[in-house]
């Protein structure tokens, strides 16, 4: 196996290469993009970013954004080694999102739907203020319009900077989702690795429809602290999607490649639509990766070593 000459990390040419973080095996880049970021090998879903998931989820150019001007404020003056507000412009300039949720109407598969996705990129996905409220304006514009409601879930948890407004969030998406469901509404949560903490412990499980992504971690205290708490050992497999949906915690595991047909199904069975029409060929998703900021390249200022021919 040829990736035994790249021990170290920096010896990585230009991130071409992408180490699998389940089978080790070595992938290359494009091929790993153009397989929305599944290991060929083995099977692992790696985490998607926000941009990239609305592309492989809904039908081209059919996602129209709501919601964005709601911007995160330090009401703590919350200060973890850099002070919290600093944290967010940073993470904001880095990512080009004003937080951890993206949010609008599309249709999939011509099916029209609000469609609420999860960045783990923008702070571990983390649940503030502002991604509380905008999983709760989808729920009550889901509502409104009579439209279901995709949540892909992808999150570390509550944001601790934002401390109880964070925590509170949870009682609000919860009770969004509630009246939405009274006023006749369906809702799908996609539960993606990792998908924990106070996400699990709220919006993402109180969905009609909870899926999961193979392999998926969702959990709502990490399995360390859960071992180190009852001091017993835990069972094998714990936490992830697939022991979950064996203790009938969750509805069913999709493949990512498979989503968005099985999406497209639940929709059609959810809003009174002929399930077989939604299977039809469609306008395809863009599978085009989206441009997310590049790992870091460390230069090799050194001479006479080259590792790679031109
Ligand atoms: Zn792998």
């Amino acid at each position: 196996m040829a990736w035994t000459r790249f021990g170290k990390k920096k010896d990585m040419p230009g991130g071409l290469w992408i180490k699998c973080e389940s089978c080790g095996g070595m992938l290359f880049r494009k091929e790993f993009e153009q397989k929305h970021r599944v290991c060929g090998s083995c099977g692992y879903h790696f985490t998607l970013p926000g941009r990239e998931r609305i592309a492989l989820t809904a039908d081209p150019g059919s996602f129209e954004e709501m919601f964005q001007p709601l911007m995160p404020v330090d009401r703590l003056g919350f200060n973890d080694k850099v002070p919290y507000d600093q944290k967010l412009k940073l993470t904001q300039e880095k990512t080009g999102e004003t937080d951890a949720l993206i949010a609008g109407t599309a249709t999939i598969k011509g099916i029209p739907c609000m469609l609420a996705v999860m960045n783990f990129q923008f702070l571990g996905g983390s649940m503030g203020m502002v991604v509380g409220e905008k999983v709760a304006r989808a729920a009550e514009h889901a509502a409104a319009r009579k439209l279901p409601l995709i949540l892909f879930a992808c999150s570390g948890g509550a944001r601790m900077h934002e401390g109880a407004v964070s925590l509170m969030q949870m009682a609000k998406t919860c009770g969004a989702l509630a009246l939405m469901h009274r006023a006749g509404g369906f809702s799908i949560s996609v539960m993606t690795h990792p998908t924990t903490g106070g996400v699990t412990a709220s919006f993402a499980s109180v969905c009609d429809l909870l899926l999961a992504e193979p392999g998926a971690l969702i959990g709502f205290a990490g399995p360390r602290v859960i071992a180190t708490t009852i001091k017993k050992e835990l069972p094998k497999g714990f936490q992830r999607s697939e022991f979950l949906l064996e203790k009938g915690q969750i509805d069913r595991i999709v493949q990512r490649a498979q989503m968005r047909d099985e999406l497209a199904r639940f929709l059609a069975y959810g809003t009174g639509r002929d399930p077989v029409a939604a299977f039809k060929p469609a306008p395809q998703a863009t599978h085009e990766p989206i441009e997310v900021p590049p790992a870091p390249v460390e230069e090799k200022p050194k001479r006479g070593k080259k590792s790679k021919k031109e």
